[in-house]
């Protein structure tokens, strides 16, 4: 809908009134990355892509609202990266090859520097994965920013949630953990950090989607979700899926340096399993397909642990010291 947003902002010592359609113009239509398939893109009442024969389409959308699902004094380059972000992570974990998305966003008041560095940080990501921004909404509103994707996979080979089978193993990207740590350092008022913080801090505002990683598991995994809320929340969405259980290996858990020097071994172990924010891929690779997946990770950018394995009784346990115990019961509490 078009409509003028009321406020005036100061652009130098003139103050303008930016229209909404001054808005798209400015920092949305011209800037990121053009793709042969789209048709027509930002401007008219919709956009029109290609999707190319042989292909399935993969569509996710996710919301941000400030103060809900970012820091309120998060800084504007940091949103607009991890609205684009969340939503190549979910095309990650569907193995499906980011094309195209649209933005909805609800600003308090048209700051054009703010919105500056917001379409810097969104664009600037979508650019790194080829994704053409098509379309959108621009509305007043408390600040929420909203970005829907679409992206590609040969017909039939998504990676989902559910096809696990007891006996596969379970692997992880990544250092899970590590983001939920750096906000709480963020939380505890650090904003200029160095040594171990800084990486920390750097792994909550800026998570690397595993885009590429997602596309390699396709024919290799038997399910997959990306950990948005935690690694043991997300896997116990997968095996509930799937309809079975598993098992993680405690000891096996990846705990990098930076997360050891910032927390004691319990809770270090702790951040692991239930910190969020990570938006790294975990996944069940049936055994006959380990070989297969062990050459495609060899040349991958990212690390990857194996962390336990998927079993028949339905749940999430944890095995330490040789003992099985249900992960909610006392699974948590014995890293030591
Ligand atoms: P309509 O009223 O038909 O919904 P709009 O006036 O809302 O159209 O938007 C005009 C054009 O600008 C549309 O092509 C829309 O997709 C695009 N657009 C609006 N807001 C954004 C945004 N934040 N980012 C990218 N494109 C946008
Ligand atoms: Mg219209």
């Amino acid at each position: 809908m078009a409509q003028s947003f009321g406020n005036i902002i100061r652009a130098g010592i003139a103050t303008v009134p930016l229209t909404e359609f001054e808005i798209i113009e400015r920092f949305f239509a011209a800037p990121g990355p053009q793709r042969s398939d789209v048709c027509l893109g930002i401007g008219d009442d919709a956009a029109i892509m290609q999707v190319p024969a042989g292909h399935d389409l993969v569509s996710c959308v996710d919301m941000l609202v400030r103060g809900q699902h970012f820091p309120e004094d998060m800084v504007a380059e940091d949103v607009g990266y991890r609205a684009m972000a969340v939503n190549l992570s979910d095309m990650a974990a569907m193995g499906a090859e980011p094309a195209w998305a649209t933005l909805a966003l609800s600003l308090p008041e048209p700051d054009e520097s703010w919105l500056a560095r917001f379409a810097e940080g969104l664009i600037g990501l979508a650019r790194e994965h080829g994704v053409a921004l098509v379309g959108g909404d621009t509305v007043k509103g408390p600040l929420v920013a909203s970005v829907q994707m679409a992206g590609l996979v040969p017909s039939g080979t998504a990676l989902r949630r559910d096809g696990a089978q007891p006996g596969d193993r379970l692997f992880v990207t990544g250092a899970p953990g590590e983001a939920a740590a750096g906000l709480a350092l963020w939380q505890r008022g650090l904003r200029v950090p160095q040594g171990p913080a800084a990486r920390l801090l750097r792994r909550f505002n800026r998570p690397q989607p595993r885009v590429a990683q997602g596309i390699d598991l396709r024919g290799i995994a038997s399910a997959c979700i990306d950990v948005s809320d935690g690694l043991a929340a997300d896997l116990g969405h997968l095996v509930q899926a799937s309809g079975i259980g598993a098992v993680i290996e405690l000891e096996s858990l990846p705990v990098s340096d930076e997360l050891a020097e910032v927390a004691d071994p319990m809770q270090a172990r702790r951040y692991v399993l239930s910190g969020g924010d990570d938006y790294e891929l975990c996944f069940a690779v049936p055994v006959r397909g380990l070989l297969d997946f062990e050459r495609r990770a060899r040349d991958w950018a990212c690390a990857v642990t194996e962390i336990g394995e998927i079993c028949d009784s339905p749940g999430l346990f944890a095995r330490v010291c040789g003992e099985i115990e249900p992960l909610e019961e006392g699974g948590f509490d014995h890293f030591r």
